[in-house]
């Protein structure tokens, strides 16, 4: 039996409105004291006591939103090293999406997700069901087996849900079975040979543009369906304006709705293409700096309700590097492209790796004031728990399990790619000086990660 004492964090538990300096206790996997003022208790006899002073001691925080790419391509990730670096970005949940090879549509490929995570006794793994048999669009998985095998979320991620009378049939078992639809909005007819958001950096580049109308236009669809549905909808990555402005007012009008948003939405804007290239590339794109402002002001006043990583490792040979990664770069002024390098940009494969890094771009909205450090915390553990329907999980209550995340809010750091727990490097962050980092992070009361034992951090 492990016993640990956390020892004069700060403890931020939104889900009960705690925020002050406490200790906590956790033995055998649980939490068994908690708020107890710092200073009043003693550690149990041979409790591991770790020195929490200045430091934010959090509910485990839980990624809604996670491509681990294993089944199929271990190239770029596997279950392994993927919660490995789950865990050293704080996160003691993920959920995995389905566009795996075999598609995670059967609960066989569900079974060897749950037993790779097993074997790695790092991070928890939820699998997250495809909504359509193979991700094709035309038949629905069996919802009840799915569930069973483990799935807490539905999504064909990667892909929209084109056909209507097919996302309304997939609401019905939603709200039947009361687990979430996660839908990834995206008009293809629209985004067709598109490389980056449409905009003045894709007319400087000379490059297709992706227009915010491909997102908003699925966006307002599909939440007209909601309102009308009890169904729980999950719209993921949402990255422009008018998407949060449309959810809002399906919010006001009592629809079941809940929304995401990654760090690289928050964080950047379409001109860290021109420096960063495929690397700056993904689905959504990058949008304007007026919908970054948006963004930040919905996840501000509540309308976004969390933040997702959308970790989408890649090799490079998938992001196209040996054509262009010699035209990106820092300090590289890259200018219009040739028709074959704009073609090959808009060929790279989509996504940016975020597990590694979440923690220091979110922290830098609260240092800026723009988020306060509870939301902070509602956002990357709370309201995920909840979409998830992990009742458990969330929070620092005595008798939960003790998962529990470390955070020192003022530790000052460089984003080196080379030393990322994960296998694959495309990252838009490289070299950025962020401030904030997880120190540690205890999964089943177990500590899974130490960074100040095993690591030197530049
Ligand atoms: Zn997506």
């Amino acid at each position: 039996m492990t016993s640990l004492m956390l020892r004069g964090g700060r403890i931020i538990d939104p889900s009960s409105g705690i925020d002050g300096l406490y200790d906590v206790i956790v033995s055998d996997g649980e939490i068994i004291y908690a708020l107890e003022p710092a200073g009043t208790i003693t550690a149990p006899e041979g409790a591991a006591v770790i020195d929490c002073a200045g430091m934010w001691v959090v509910p485990g925080l839980i990624d809604p939103h996670v491509h681990l790419r294993d089944p199929g391509f271990a190239e770029k990730e596997t279950i392994a090293s993927g919660l490995r670096a789950a865990v050293a970005g704080g996160f003691t949940t993920v959920a995995a999406m389905a566009n795996t090879s075999p598609v995670n549509d059967s609960p066989e490929v569900s079974s060897y997700m749950l037993q790779g995570a097993r074997e790695a006794k790092a991070a928890h793994l939820v699998p997250v069901s495809a909504v359509t048999a193979g991700l094709q669009g035309r038949e629905l998985v069996d919802f009840d087996s799915m569930i069973q095998a483990g799935a807490r979320m539905f999504s064909d991620d990667g892909l929209p849900i084109d056909d209507q009378a097919l996302l309304v049939r997939a609401f019905d078992q939603a709200s039947q079975t009361g687990f979430a639809i996660s839908l990834h909005e995206e008009d293809r007819a629209l985004t067709a040979n598109g490389a980056m958001n449409a905009g003045e950096a894709s007319k400087y580049l000379g490059v297709a543009g992706i227009p915010v109308t491909a997102e908003n236009l699925r966006v307002r669809r599909d939440l007209a369906l909601a309102i009308g549905s009890e169904a729980p909808v999950h719209l993921a990555h949402v990255s422009t304006a008018k998407a949060v402005e449309l959810i809002r007012a399906a919010k006001q009008q009592g629809a079941n709705v809940t929304c995401e948003v990654t760090p690289h939405h928050f964080s950047l804007d379409d001109r860290a293409v021109l420096t960063w290239g495929p690397n700056a590339r993904m689905a959504p794109p990058l949008r304007s700096r007026a919908d970054v402002e948006a963004l930040l002001e919905a996840m501000a006043d509540g309308t976004i309700d969390m933040i997702a990583t959308d970790h989408a490792p890649h090799d490079p040979e998938s992001k196209c590097m040996s054509q262009l990664g010699g035209l990106f770069g820092p300090g590289k002024s890259v200018s219009r492209l040739s028709a074959d390098d704009a073609e090959t940009l808009a060929r790279a494969a989509n996504g940016v790796v975020g597990l590694e890094t979440a923690v220091g771009l979110a922290l830098s909205l609260v240092h800026r004031g723009i988020i306060t450090a509870a939301r902070m915390v509602e956002m990357m553990a709370v309201n995920p728990a909840r979409l998830l329907r992990l009742s458990d999980r969330g929070c620092l209550t005595v008798g939960a399990p003790a998962d529990i995340t470390i955070i020192d809010p003022n530790f000052q750091w460089t984003v080196e790619p080379a030393i990322f727990r994960s296998k694959s490097r495309n990252t838009p962050f490289a070299g950025m000086r962020l401030t904030g980092l997880t120190i540690a992070t205890i999964v089943g009361g177990e500590v899974i990660f130490d960074r100040r034992r095993d690591e030197v951090v530049k």
